[in-house]
């Protein structure tokens, strides 16, 4: 497998990556940002959890209490969640992980998981982001119930979305507010990933795969903090965006590159 230069050494093109931080720090954004334009999935298990919540399925209806109430929701459900998300073939082009591992006892979990699959993590993320600019950020936060992708009212002018057509609709984004987006949610959920979540800084740390970067500022400026710390180059994130998707009639594009080919 080629691998791109990094500042910590080579990096494999293919990624297996956690996002860590508190709510509101910004890992959703960054996660559908990297898998967009690396070719992998993201897996937020808060998005796995809220869509069995809206299908109404038995998993979804034993986790909507705690997540209404900003508590975690007990292992049992996430893990069996992850595991069976872990086995898709789509998972062998990495991943970023978003809003999971959430203690160690799940982290332990990934580890056995990711071992079993013989897929270990290369890099955990660690997002850092001052209490007041969480809260802000946490108030401003809408979602497209269409496409998924998150926006913030207070960064995009106000209207929370920029001018852009939903990718799956075609028409304006349909934004909505999370209901655990309150005040009140919020203050449990910032308690709950200081007592269970931030022990895992240390984990991580111990198996000399935490990178720490500040995630405050706009979307862009944490995406190159972000991509500086995963050793990826702003030229080979651009050639993978416009590489067309495997088996892909790709021919007369490939004859007009301008841009030199490069290792993936
Ligand atoms: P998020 O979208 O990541 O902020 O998650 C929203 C809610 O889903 C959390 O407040 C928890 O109630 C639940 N949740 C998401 N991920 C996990 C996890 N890894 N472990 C336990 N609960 C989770």
């Amino acid at each position: 497998m080629a691998a791109l230069l990094s500042p910590l050494g080579p990096v494999s093109s293919i990624m297996r990556i956690v996002l860590l931080g508190a709510p509101g720090s910004g890992k959703g954004t960054q996660a559908q940002r990297l898998a967009q334009e690396r070719g992998m999935p993201q897996i937020s298990t808060g998005d796995l959890l809220r869509a069995a919540v809206a299908a109404g399925t038995p998993l979804g209806t034993r986790a909507k209490a705690a997540m209404d109430a900003g508590r975690l929701v007990e292992d049992a459900i996430v893990l069996g969640i992850i595991a069976e998300r872990l086995g898709a073939a789509d998972v062998r082009q990495g991943f970023v992980l978003d809003g999971f591992p959430r203690n160690i006892e799940q982290a332990t979990a990934l580890d056995a998981m990711l071992a079993k699959l013989g897929q270990p993590l290369d890099a955990v993320v660690l997002m850092e982001v001052d209490r007041t600019e969480l809260a802000r950020r946490i108030s401003g936060r809408r979602t497209c119930r269409d496409c998924g992708r998150v926006f913030n009212v207070s960064t995009a002018g106000g209207s929370g979305a920029p001018d852009e057509a939903c990718p799956k609709e075609g028409g304006p984004h349909r934004l909505f507010q999370r209901p655990d987006d309150n005040e009140h949610t919020v203050a449990e959920r910032l308690k709950v990933y200081e007592e269970k979540t931030k022990p895992l800084v240390e984990f991580y740390r111990g198996q000399g795969l935490l990178r720490a970067i500040k995630a405050e500022g706009s979307v862009i400026e944490v995406a190159k903090r972000l991509d500086a710390a995963l050793g990826i180059s702003k030229r080979a994130a651009v050639a993978r965006r416009h590489r067309p998707p495997a088996g892909a009639l790709s021919a007369p594009r490939a004859r007009n590159r301008s841009t030199p080919k490069r290792s993936r």
